[in-house]
């Protein structure tokens, strides 16, 4: 069986095509682009995908070489995200499953973001780290459900590295950029707030802190690097806690934060000390794409054959993962 997976929870507008074996036939992305220092700003996001999408929808399925015939289920991203973005991505999703009648699956997000990169790294049981600009989370599978083993208490680690990178005048997203600006420092440490409370992080006072440190400019390759280092460093002790605590030999990590090569090396530590193997979601699919969502309607369709009427389709601006239920684990 194939399915059509649509995502549109922020920046990107994708459309993608998978089969019941995990092979990505197609997966076609556009990114929004907000102008340089602003933040993402939800009605133009949401028009940028209006615009993309008749495009990327028919691009899908010329790339997968396939017709809407071949095609069995619709996924979309019904939530967590802006709820502007996640309008368009459900409008296209419902408007092609009616006219074609196709089951419509409402998929978690988040959710997305594991499965396929369970799927993709071969990690059976794994504890994950999902970091990525909507979630900070630590996760690892019991009785049915991903449960959370630690958690951002305010913003994500994607909104910090965001919004440090917008404070200097960078164009969002920022993750990259500051990852380059830190390999070019010499390592010269300046301290910074470092908050885990209980098995939990907290990034806003080290945000302010490093936004002061960078404002004079002299210094912003080291603030970068101390940055991350602290950032990375409280990720690390959280997921290492947590190894321990549950026990598993695998850790995982996926989001687009998990592009970032010194955020490996931290856990890669961390996992080594604790006898776990570290799998790394691949680069191409760490950030938000149609295949994350496709894979999951599948799994859940094939499992459950639960999907939606098209009247009784719903986005959720706010759906966390721990209320899901997952059949198929
Ligand atoms: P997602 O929400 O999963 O699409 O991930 C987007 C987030 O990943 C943004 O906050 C980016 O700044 C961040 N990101 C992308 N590349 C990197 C990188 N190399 N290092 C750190 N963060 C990154
Ligand atoms: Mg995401």
């Amino acid at each position: 069986m194939l399915c059509l997976g649509v995502e549109s929870t922020a920046h990107t507008f994708g459309c993608s095509i998978v089969d019941s074996t995990g092979k990505v036939l197609s997966d076609e992305r556009d990114l929004y682009k907000a102008p340089e220092g602003s933040g993402i700003h939800p009605r133009e996001a949401s028009r940028h995908h209006m615009e993309v999408s008749t495009g990327l929808f028919r691009q899908s399925l010329q790339s997968a070489g396939v017709s809407m015939k071949d095609v069995g289920i619709v996924g979309y991203s019904a939530g967590p995200g802006l709820g502007p973005c996640l309008r368009v991505g459900a409008v296209v999703a419902r408007t092609v499953a009616g006219f074609n009648k196709k089951p419509l699956v409402p998929v978690n997000h988040a959710l997305g973001h594991l499965e396929l990169g369970a799927m993709l790294t071969g990690a059976s049981d794994p504890l994950v780290l999902l970091v990525s600009g909507g979630h900070t989370m630590i996760l690892a599978f019991s009785h049915g459900r991903w449960r959370v083993f630690g958690e951002t208490l305010d913003i994500t680690a994607g909104q910090l590295l965001d919004q440090f990178g917008r404070a200097l005048g960078f164009a969002s997203p920022c993750g990259g950029r500051i990852e380059q600006l830190a390999v070019q420092s010499a390592g010269k440490y300046l301290q910074l707030p470092y908050i885990v409370k209980g098995n939990d992080v907290s990034f806003s006072g080290l945000l302010t802190a490093a936004i002061r440190l960078a404002s004079g400019r002299a210094q912003v390759a080291d603030t970068c690097y101390s940055l991350q280092e602290t950032a990375f460093a409280m990720l690390a002790e959280a997921v290492e806690r947590a190894l321990s605590f549950t026990g598993k030999k695998e850790m995982m990590i996926v989001g687009g934060v998990a592009a970032n090569k010194r955020l490996a090396q931290m856990l890669e530590a961390a996992c080594s000390r604790q006898g776990a193997k570290l799998f790394v979601c691949p680069l191409k699919f760490a950030g938000d794409n149609g295949a994350q969502i496709a894979w999951t309607a599948i799994q859940e369709y094939q499992t459950t054959k639960k999907h939606v009427k098209m009247e009784k389709s719903f986005v959720q601006q706010s759906w966390r993962l721990d209320t899901v239920d997952v059949s198929w684990r």
